[in-house]
């Protein structure tokens, strides 16, 4: 599962660099409490869990958990 804490992110678009899958982007129609454009994901299914984006994220946004028995 991935999540994201929006209103932690700084719209740096590290993040939608880094995805091999090319699942990420900042959403524009969003403003965090920052005033960033923060991220978002197009499609949850998709993600591999690798873990790129949120070892490459400067401000911790990103976080991958294994809770799938919950
Ligand atoms: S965990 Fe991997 S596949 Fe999923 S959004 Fe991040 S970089 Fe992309
Ligand atoms: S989630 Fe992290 S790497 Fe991605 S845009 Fe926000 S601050 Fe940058």
């Amino acid at each position: 599962m991935i999540n994201f804490i929006k209103e932690k992110c700084q719209g740096c678009g590290v993040c939608v660099e880094i995805c091999p899958k090319k699942l990420l982007l900042l959403d524009k129609s969003e403003v965090n409490g920052r005033g960033h454009t923060p991220v978002s994901i197009t499609d949850k299914d998709s993600c591999s869990q690798c873990a790129l984006c949120a070892m490459m994220c400067p401000d911790c946004v990103i976080i991958i958990s294994n809770d799938e028995d919950k």
